[in-house]
């Protein structure tokens, strides 16, 4: 129950209190990420990893993965039971859960602009770019992971959580999709990546996928890098690349260039 484990500034708590911000040693400023899981072991997992990972050590983020187990019922510390009306699976409960969740929003901003409390789920508003960047803006998340069939609903009204999803698809758990929103959101804090133009370059930054890449060597199986890019040339080369991205943008994804064109 006190065993806690700490790597860099990752933090998994499976005791029933939080430590303080302070107590972590992650400035209290830093963007934080609250995670409330029953596989807290599955962080930070690939956040763990190249500059995500560096910056989580250099303490431009902070997270936190929050043990459901503790907070089960009984010597078992069950977490689910059979869903209400009958059918396959199981349902976590309200009363384990909404124990997790006012602990993990105890001491965060009551704006959930600047600190929202979000369930993954298949059901959510689709998670986007302009999600991330919202969220970025922020100074941190809570997060609920659904397992087995999921959640039950009034954990959801009583909390407003919000519910995001990551597409149209079942995963198995809300963990991965936690970290794919967390790694979009980190990667948009000051500093995480080093070269901030690439952020603005990237896709979806405009409105448009992003054109193609090349690198050495000039000539592969007999294929060339397109000679703008060799020109030296840069208005040029931004030409191409803009031609590029809105073609490419046209053809993968009309939902997307509609969009675009309204904005212009
Ligand atoms: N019975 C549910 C699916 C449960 S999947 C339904 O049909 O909607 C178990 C958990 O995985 C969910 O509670 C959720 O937390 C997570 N999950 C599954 N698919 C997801 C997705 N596309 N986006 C975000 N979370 C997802």
């Amino acid at each position: 129950m006190t065993e806690r484990r700490a790597r860099g500034r990752l933090a998994i708590t499976p005791s029933l209190v939080p430590r303080s911000l302070e107590q972590r040693g992650t400035p209290a400023m830093a963007w934080q990420a609250r995670v409330i899981t029953l596989f807290p072991e599955a962080f930070p997992g690939v956040l763990g990893l190249s500059l995500t990972g560096k910056a989580l050590k250099d303490g431009l983020w902070g997270l936190e993965a929050i043990d459901l187990r503790p907070f089960g019922i009984g010597k078992h510390r069950n977490v689910d039971d059979t869903p209400a009306g009958g059918g396959a699976g199981m349902v976590l409960r309200a009363d384990v859960l909404g124990r997790a969740v006012h602990m993990a929003m105890r001491g965060v901003p009551e704006d959930r602009t600047v600190w929202p409390l979000v369930c993954l789920s298949p059901r959510g508003r689709p998670f986007t770019q302009a999600t991330a960047r919202a969220w970025s803006r922020g100074r941190g998340i809570t997060m609920v992971c659904g397992r087995f069939e999921g959640i039950d609903q009034r954990v959801l009204d009583h909390y407003a959580i919000e519910e995001v999803s990551l597409g149209d698809f079942v995963l198995t758990g809300g963990e991965l999709a936690a970290q794919t929103m967390i790694d979009a959101t980190v990667r948009l804090l000051p500093d995480v990546l080093g070269n901030a133009a690439s952020i603005e370059e990237e896709s979806f930054s405009g409105g448009l996928l992003e054109h193609p890449h090349y690198t050495r060597p000039a000539e592969w199986e007999g294929r060339e890098i397109p000679s703008v890019l060799l020109s030296g040339n840069h208005a040029e080369v931004a030409r191409w690349r803009r031609s590029q991205a809105e073609a490419l943008t046209r053809a993968r994804r009309p939902d997307l260039w509609a969009d675009t064109e309204h904005e212009v």
